[in-house]
């Protein structure tokens, strides 16, 4: 891979050798990470990985870990914020400001950091000139919110550098951060890695960035030639191209003009395909929905999606992506709520669907083929969910890789069915 000038998109990454999909192409550790506010106490701030039992801080008392160990290898980068949380007790400072208080601290030890081996954090593009005046102001008001946060650590962090403009590293995080996923692709932190954003977006991408805890994996899903540029998708893509273009435009200042973009309306049709009342309906309770959390919450969920699905029977194909989102949903709320025969039977509806806006290699199809092996599974459908996991594992094999802790879970999960098999 190297670094070169990708012809109207400023830099970009391009292949030394051809490839074929499935390759592990780049492993990054990152510059700087946190934890998102929404998982704070649920997710261990070294390791990312998700448990009921969590050692607190003592100090305080937010950072949490699964041991002793995570603790240790996480107090580099906690030591100097751990006393600019508890200073500004109650309050917590949101997502973008904890990172760049990370980033000044990072910045401040000098020291090298791999994540900088092809692009470094000066270089990083800002896009100060294209935002918005509402952005501008957004990032003043976020600068403000980082002084008093980091105040009992840096007086003043505007005097700290001469180099370092505060505004200029907002506006750097805002269009170069990645949100990282855990291994049911649920967002859990926000990282920093600077070689990365040498990426240019494409909404119909040849790579794919996965996690592993902290750090991310870049991975081919294509075949690709010997000097071709590398893409990912900055956003959803299965999304209409009217609707993707805006938010590629507000958060990375871009126009979009891959092939997608430009031969999209085959496809935007089948994905506002029925009756457009209908799917405006679905949209407008999909967006409603937040965060539930109690058995209340779900269950009123699963209420709303329920009556929509309902009747929405003859008047939208499960292909149209609200349908599908609210399918989705259901199938959520049925998991939560422990609904295993009705969660299999939304999951099952949204296979082709799936498959049909992935068709090739995507992370979210062999995530939720593995959702829907496990229903299978609990249903005691043995010899169906053994047929899933096996196409499961040739998609993982190239979105993950062998080498991914969901490969293991994955294996774990075929060992017990046909454990289970052989019993009966
Ligand atoms: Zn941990
Ligand atoms: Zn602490
Ligand atoms: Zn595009």
């Amino acid at each position: 891979m190297e670094k070169f000038a990708s012809p109207g998109k400023g830099n970009g990454l391009r292949l030394l050798k051809a490839v074929k999909p499935g390759e592990l192409l780049y492993r990054a550790a990152p510059f700087a990470y946190i934890v998102s506010k929404k998982r704070l106490g649920g997710v261990c701030e070294h390791c990312l990985r998700r448990k009921e039992r969590l050692l607190r801080c003592s100090q305080c008392k937010v950072a949490r870990y699964c041991d002793a160990h995570c603790q240790k290898e996480a107090w580099q980068d906690h030591k100097r914020e751990c006393k600019c949380i508890k200073d500004i007790d109650p309050n917590f400072p949101p997502d973008s400001v904890r990172l760049v208080g990370r980033i000044i601290f990072k910045i401040l030890k000098q020291s090298v950091c791999p994540s900088e081996e092809l692009y470094s954090l000066s270089d990083l593009q800002s896009n100060v000139d294209e935002l918005s005046e509402d952005m501008k102001e957004g990032l003043r008001h976020l600068a403000k919110t980082l002084q008093l946060y980091l105040k009992v650590e840096i007086q003043d962090v505007s005097q700290l550098l001469p180099a370092l403009d505060i505004f200029q590293i907002f506006a750097k995080v805002t269009s170069n951060c990645f949100s990282i996923s855990n291994g049911e692709l649920q967002d859990v932190g926000v990282g920093l890695y600077p070689s990365m954003s040498l990426l240019n977006n494409s909404c119909d991408p040849n790579c794919v960035v996965i996690f592993e805890g902290p750090q991310l994996h870049l991975r081919s899903i294509r075949e690709m030639q010997l000097g071709e540029e590398l893409t990912i998708s900055y956003t959803e893509t299965v999304m209409p191209t009217p609707e993707r273009q805006q938010n590629l435009k507000r958060q990375y200042c871009f126009e979009c003009d891959c092939v997608m973009c430009s031969t999209q309306s085959k496809q935007d049709a089948d994905m506002l395909a029925g009756d457009e009342q209908a799917w405006k309906e679905a949209k407008e309770v999909i967006n409603k929905v937040g965060a539930p959390k109690s058995r209340e919450e779900w269950e009123q969920v699963l209420l709303s999606c329920q009556t929509l699905l309902k009747s929405n029977t003859s008047r939208l194909p499960d292909t149209n992506i609200y349908q599908l989102k609210l399918l989705d949903l259901a199938m959520d709320a049925c998991i939560n709520l422990g609904l295993w025969e009705e969660a299999l039977h939304y999951g099952n509806r949204t296979l082709e669907p799936y498959r049909f806006y992935y068709p090739g290699f995507h992370p979210l199809r062999t995530i939720q083929m593995m959702r829907v092996a496990k229903l299978q599974f609990h249903q005691d459908m043995s010899s169906q969910a053994l047929e899933t996991l096996k196409q499961t594992y040739d998609l993982m094999k190239v979105t993950h890789g062998t080498e991914h802790s969901l490969m293991q879970n994955l294996m774990i999960l075929k060992d017990e069915v046909e454990a289970g098999m052989l019993l009966k």
